[in-house]
Order: structure tokens, then C-alpha cells, then sequence
């Protein structure tokens, strides 16, 4: 579903993402983790096209970009739904509208049809009782949740999300989580950038330990975690328990 091959990204001058090959699969969940600045974040946003990599190759589902064609890259940005640290809501749109933009501007749906498909996805994400609450109104949690069901809307092969809990308070990381995992047992290949250590356990399939820019070890998190190979994962995992 995803392969990137030979992956580099420099910004001015500065190699940040220095050979990256993964292939990942239909329906696999795969979390990246590492230290701040290892690039985990660059890496996850060549896969949309929203960083453009300075050498290699990335292939979503089949659809390929390169550096100077813009067509190519929307194609590709099309796969997939982002989800962010910051939420990203329209602030004067409701819950059920955020949803909706997308269905109605980029779907073209009617916007009965609209309207339907995203309460919906709302009751997927448990808020179809706040869906006419502005933002504003909304817990970080609720509101991630929305832009959890808006990336959804879409219909994407592919969810990419960055460090989706790390501006929530701690009481409401959980319920973004659990979204994650329903995803994640309905079958949707998903690339998590996380430092929620248990979260990526128990979602994982194969983590991935990005160390300054290149794979530093993959397996599975009994692998990763009980068995680590490298020094910097061992020291990772010391300075994160
Ligand atoms: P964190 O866990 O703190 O989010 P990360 O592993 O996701 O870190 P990246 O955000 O990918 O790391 O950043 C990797 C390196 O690239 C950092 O040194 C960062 O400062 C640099 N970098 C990222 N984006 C840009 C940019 N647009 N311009 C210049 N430097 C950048």
C-alpha cells in the first residue's frame, strides 16, 4: 500500500532524512517513534506530498508524485487523511459542518447526502450529541475526534496521523485512542507518529525506531520493546520509562 524507496530530505543543506526504505501494507498498522528532531514528522508528511522529498521515490496505493508535478502529488495527497497535533477546525463551522465541507466541495454530494454520511462518521466517533457545537465548545479530544471523521470522510486508503494526543490533556487522550484502535481492528492501514508508548503497543503491528534520520530497528513491539538491539533504542526506551 505504501513503499518508499531511498527516501532523503534536506532543508537548506541540512540532511534531516538521510535513506529511508519501508514498505508497508494494505491494513497494517505501523507507528513511528523516536527522539524529537529524529524526523518521524518529515518522514510521515512525504508520504502525503506535504513534504517533497529531496531524493527517492513514495508510492500510495499505486499513485506516485515527483518534485515538480503538482498534479502528481494532489493524486497522491488523495490517499490519504492527515490527522494532526492541532486540530485545524473551521472555528465558525459546527461539528457536523466540518464534516461536511469536504463531502459537499471536494465529493460533491448534495448536501442531504452530505449531511447523512457525516452524522454517520460522527456516531463512528461517538459525537453525533455535540454535532452542533462550534469548536469552541468542543473538548481537544471531541475536536480531534472531528477532524479524526472529517480526514475519514474522504474515504482514504491511507491514515496518517501526527502525534494525534500530544496537545490533549491526559484524561482526554483516551477516547482519541480508542477511535485509533477501531480503526485499526476495522482493517484501515494507518502510520502513527506517537510518543504514547502503551498506545503504540497495543495498536501495532510493526513499530518502526527512527534514530537521526534513518531506521534504527523495526519488528514487532514485543520485539521492539522487550528485545532491542541497538544502543539507541535501548537508551530511547531508558529516558522514556
Ligand atoms: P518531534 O518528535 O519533536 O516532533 P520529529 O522526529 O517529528 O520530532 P521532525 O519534525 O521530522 O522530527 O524534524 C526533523 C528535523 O528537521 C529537525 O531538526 C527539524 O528542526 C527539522 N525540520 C523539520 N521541518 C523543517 C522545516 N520546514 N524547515 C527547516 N527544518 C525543518
Amino acid at each position: 500500500m505504501i513503499e518508499l524507496q531511498n527516501l532523503k530530505k534536506s532543508f537548506k543543506g541540512k540532511e534531516v532524512i538521510k535513506g529511508i526504505n519501508l514498505s508497508i501494507d494494505k491494513g497494517e498498522v505501523v507507528t513511528l517513534i523516536g527522539r524529537s528532531g529524529s524526523g518521524k514528522t518529515t518522514l510521515l508528511r512525504m508520504i502525503n506530498a506535504l513534504e517533497i522529498p529531496t531524493e527517492g521515490f513514495v508510492s500510495v496505493n499505486g499513485e506516485t508524485y515527483t518534485a515538480d508535478n503538482k498534479k502528481s502529488q494532489i493524486k497522491v495527497r488523495k490517499q490519504s487523511g492527515m490527522v494532526f497535533q492541532s486540530y485545524n477546525l473551521f472555528p465558525h463551522k459546527t461539528a457536523i459542518e466540518n464534516v461536511m465541507e469536504g463531502l459537499i466541495t471536494v465529493k460533491k454530494l448534495s448536501k442531504q447526502k452530505a449531511y447523512e454520511d457525516a452524522l454517520q462518521l460522527l456516531n463512528k466517533v461517538g459525537l453525533e450529541s455535540v454535532k452542533d457545537q462550534r469548536p469552541h465548545a468542543l473538548s481537544g479530544g471531541q475536536q480531534q475526534r472531528v477532524a479524526i471523521a472529517r480526514a475519514l470522510a474522504m474515504n482514504p486508503k491511507v491514515m496518517l496521523f501526527d502525534e494525534p494526543t500530544s496537545a490533549l490533556d491526559p484524561e482526554l487522550v483516551n477516547d482519541v485512542l480508542q477511535v485509533i484502535k477501531e480503526l485499526a481492528n476495522e482493517g484501515m492501514t494507518m502510520v502513527i507518529v506517537t510518543h504514547e508508548m502503551r498506545f503504540a503497543q497495543e495498536v501495532s503491528d510493526r513499530m518502526i525506531f527512527i534514530n537521526d534520520g534513518l531506521i534504527g530497528e523495526e519488528g514487532t513491539p514485543e520485539e521492539l520493546f522487550n528485545h532491542p538491539k541497538t544502543d539507541a533504542l535501548k537508551k530511547f526506551l531508558n529516558v522514556i520509562e
